[in-house]
């Protein structure tokens, strides 16, 4: 039995956690499988992904019947492309990747994979085919080669220890005390939040899915870590179908397209230089923060 960080009668809390913060954990999702606010059509089809295209059309959702969240949301997302959301902290970007997962299922319009409402297909299928990297990467309280490797059933040792060279986790991992073996979680090592962010990126490498979401982070990151992190995305991004919510300056900039969110409704949408020249939304957004940091978010 898995143990967790969180003591188990916290389960329900830890549950609503992981959808807030959009943590990866397919586990997690046999472990705490109550609560489920969406349910699975019988005798639905796995999802077939072809490229790995993302469709939201007229998406209306609302967690409370009484405030509506998003109104009429649409936007496709090529695959092989990048698109960034950018926004106001509250404006509905988290939601969206909650919607793309069906952590919940939207009021109306359809969210499609490869033309799939991914409301008519396995559940088990649709999470095959997103990774995400959070902000917050939740551990178990088991050994760091553990905590990479159940990201794809049957990986090997010499498959997570490439995943973890590839997110710069190799060198970090070979100096504690049993390596891969080693504990992490409240008895065992303590890792820093770009520690936990590297792990997040080696489970993404080692399930490797066509479909990714990054929850970029602001905060607990210095420059350094921060590039060293940017350019690992990056690499991990080659060739995916990408969603980002964006705070780094250099994903919107070379975002295929960016969609500025103000309270649930897309307002602007179009690459850098187009929405910079317009002088609207995005415009002013940048030029309050270009100075110090990214958009806000
Ligand atoms: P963003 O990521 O842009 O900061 P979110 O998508 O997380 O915004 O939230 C959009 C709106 O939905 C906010 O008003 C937020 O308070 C609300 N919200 C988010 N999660 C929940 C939830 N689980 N239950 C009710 N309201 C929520
Ligand atoms: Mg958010």
């Amino acid at each position: 039995m898995i143990q967790l960080y969180i003591p188990l009668n916290f389960l329900g809390v830890l549950y609503r956690e992981i959808k807030q913060s959009l943590t990866d954990l397919d586990k997690m999702f046999g472990l705490l499988g109550r609560e489920r606010e969406v349910a699975e059509a019988p005798g639905a089809p796995a999802l077939r992904v072809q490229g790995g295209r993302v469709e939201f059309d007229a998406v209306d959702f609302a967690y409370d019947p009484a405030r509506p969240v998003l109104h009429g949301v649409s936007f496709t997302i090529e695959p092989g492309q990048r698109v960034a959301v950018v926004g106001p902290s509250g404006s509905g970007k988290s939601t969206l990747a909650r919607l793309l997962f069906r952590f919940y299922d939207v009021k109306a319009g359809a969210v499609r994979i490869d033309g799939q409402d991914i409301r008519h297909v396995t559940q088990h299928s649709l999470r095959q085919a997103l990774g995400i990297v959070p902000q917050d990467a939740v551990l178990f309280n088991d050994t760091l080669g553990y905590n990479i490797g159940y990201a794809k059933e049957g990986a090997t040792p010499a498959e997570i220890e490439a995943a973890a060279q590839a997110a710069q986790l190799d060198g970090f991992i070979r100096s504690t005390p049993q390596g891969y073996g080693t504990r992490v979680g409240e008895r065992g090592l303590k890792l820093s939040g770009g520690e936990k962010q590297r792990v997040a990126i080696a489970r993404t490498l080692l399930k490797n899915p066509p479909i990714l979401i990054f929850d970029e982070a602001t905060s607990a990151l210095d420059s350094h870590n921060e590039r060293a992190i940017q350019a690992q995305l990056d690499a991990v991004g080659q060739n995916k179908t990408v969603l980002v919510i964006a705070h780094r300056l250099s994903t919107v900039v070379d975002a295929d397209q960016i969609l500025v969110l103000e309270a649930g409704r897309i307002v602007e949408r179009g690459r850098h230089a187009e929405l910079l020249a317009r002088g609207g939304a995005y415009a002013r957004m940048w030029n309050l923060q270009a100075n110090s940091q990214a958009p806000d978010a």
